[in-house]
């Protein structure tokens, strides 16, 4: 029960204490120097139910700079491993703080994290702190995709410490604070499994369940439901990625949430001209997180969590596998099946036959061979617009076109297939050379642009002008383009 209190309080707990203590450090954060709000999000305060905190403005700096603990916190840094590139290894909250969960007004709890927070005891060689360039660059994109529609974690605030932060030179130094349906990663359960006990990956199993799919907790083989629930949850999440050209950039098993959201932006970006080898990340140099290839990497994390859980499948380790892996093959046959109708939706075809998935594989093959944007290219569809590209001048296309409008017009509803196409096709995008441009003035003070380009992506299926919509990219901006990790 919410108390009347409780509106100019925290209702703030921290369940992940409860789990062994292989799990976590409890660690505060490290105070700041002379922090300042940056930005922070009035609206999600409110939805979180700490509303109160929005007229406040030094305890907003005080709490979400790390400076001040809300009571009913718990601060610890949560333990986890990962696979780096394919390479495994030990990492944990190197720069971050689980403060505890919310608990929003509809009773779901909601992780309350800092995140460049200072050192912890899983800083290894790092600094525990973040650029602010960076942690706007989270809070503008995140704030993005979930205006998108797609699963994520929010961003609630980015304060700037006062202090410095050298990464090759001298930058402004900044707090971001996350809110996530938690922080369990492939990550824990691959270092439940590698470092802990049976028992412990046991505790760290139930505690997911109870915390993200409580009506499997009781199921015969909790474990097996659970891989199923995420390999459910990652392939939602990855085709939503797919819709709107998003590359993540840095898939590591940390990087993947049990929960199924969008976490980690490091080096994210998002595709202009179509193609399947698009790669921003600088330390991506072979494209193992290309843009298509974010399905397969999907599916190698997805393996990872199912040999996690193994001990825990089937005591006899053969059936473990077994079992296991019948699941994981399911993968590509679901992904497949979501990804095409994602692609018809995206094109308004609201009854596909079998034969029209060839429309969608010549789309994208002449995309890519006319570098066409792979935004612009739906819109131009829903809208009947004639773009300036080779593509659009093509006879083949042209034929493509009257392919396509003899498979959307088996169904007359024009509202329903307008309706399908523009909650599925974007019209405006995070572009990259935008955010960059923002985030250039904003790191050094000015947030203007930033404010008006966090506006803007608020409403990415409202019509815009079409200056906006129809934006060139400046030539030449990819190929130089390039996004970095942890910075
Ligand atoms: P990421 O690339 O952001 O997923 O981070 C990978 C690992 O490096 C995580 O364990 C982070 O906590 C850690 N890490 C990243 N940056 C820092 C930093 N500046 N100081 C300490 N640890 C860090
Ligand atoms: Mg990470």
């Amino acid at each position: 029960m919410l108390t009347n209190d409780s509106k100019h309080n925290w209702l703030l707990e921290n369940t992940y204490t409860k789990l062994p203590e292989v799990f976590f450090s409890l660690h505060k954060p490290v105070p700041v120097a002379k922090p300042e709000i940056v930005c922070f999000n009035q609206i999600l305060a409110n939805e979180l139910g700490i509303g109160f905190l929005n007229e406040d403005k030094q305890r907003i700096v005080d709490y979400f700079s790390g400076n001040v603990i809300p009571s009913g916190a718990t601060p610890l840094a949560q333990a986890y491993a990962g696979h780096q590139f394919g390479h495994f290894t030990m990492l944990g909250d190197g720069r971050a703080i689980l403060l505890g969960e919310q608990i929003d007004p509809t009773g779901k709890k909601f992780d309350i994290q800092l995140k460049g927070s200072g050192q912890t005891p899983y800083s290894r060689r790092g600094d525990g702190r973040a650029t602010l360039y960076s942690m706007l660059r989270e809070y503008i994109i995140s704030e993005a995709m979930h205006h998108l529609g797609i699963p994520t974690t929010r961003s609630l605030s980015v304060i700037s410490t006062g202090e410095k932060v050298f990464r090759g030179e001298m930058h402004n130094g900044s707090v971001l604070t996350r809110i996530a349906d938690s922080h369990i990663r492939v990550g824990t359960f691959e270092y439940a499994r590698n470092f802990c006990s049976v028992e412990d990956l046991k505790a760290l199993t139930l505690y997911t369940l109870e915390r993200h799919y409580p009506d499997k907790k009781d199921a015969d083989n909790p474990a097996l439901e659970l891989l199923k629930e995420v390999i459910h949850k990652q392939i939602d999440l990855i085709v939503h990625w797919m819709r709107v050209g998003f590359i993540h950039g840095v898939m590591n098993t940390d990087n993947m949430s049990i929960a199924g959201e969008t976490i980690d932006y490091g080096p994210c970006a998002f595709m202009n001209a179509y193609s399947p080898n698009t790669v921003f990340s600088s330390i991506d140099t072979r494209g193992r997180y290309a843009f298509g290839n974010q399905p397969f990497i999907a599916q190698w994390n997805l393996t990872a969590f199912a040999n996690a859980l193994l001990p825990l499948i089937s005591e006899n380790q053969k059936k473990a596998i077994d079992l296991a892996q019948q699941v994981i093959e399911g993968f590509q046959y679901t992904f497949t099946k979501k990804w095409n109708r994602m692609m018809f939706a995206k094109l308004g075809i609201l009854h596909p036959e079998e034969n029209d998935k060839e429309l969608i594989n010549t789309l994208l093959e002449s995309m890519e061979s006319h570098k066409m944007d792979y935004t612009q290219l739906f819109l131009a569809l829903q809208q009947d617009k004639e773009l300036d590209n080779s593509l659009f001048r093509s006879e083949a296309f042209k034929e493509w076109k009257q392919h396509w409008k003899n498979a959307q017009s088996r169904n007359e509803n024009q509202t329903l297939i307008l309706a399908l196409m523009n909650t599925s096709n974007p019209k405006v995008i995070p572009r990259n050379h935008w955010v960059e441009n923002a985030l250039e003035t904003a790191a050094q003070g000015d947030m203007e642009s930033f404010n008006e380009l966090l506006g803007i992506l608020s409403k990415p299926y409202h019509d815009h002008p079409d200056e906006l919509q129809f934006q060139q990219v400046p030539e030449d901006f990819d190929t130089s383009y390039q996004t970095f990790c942890g910075t």
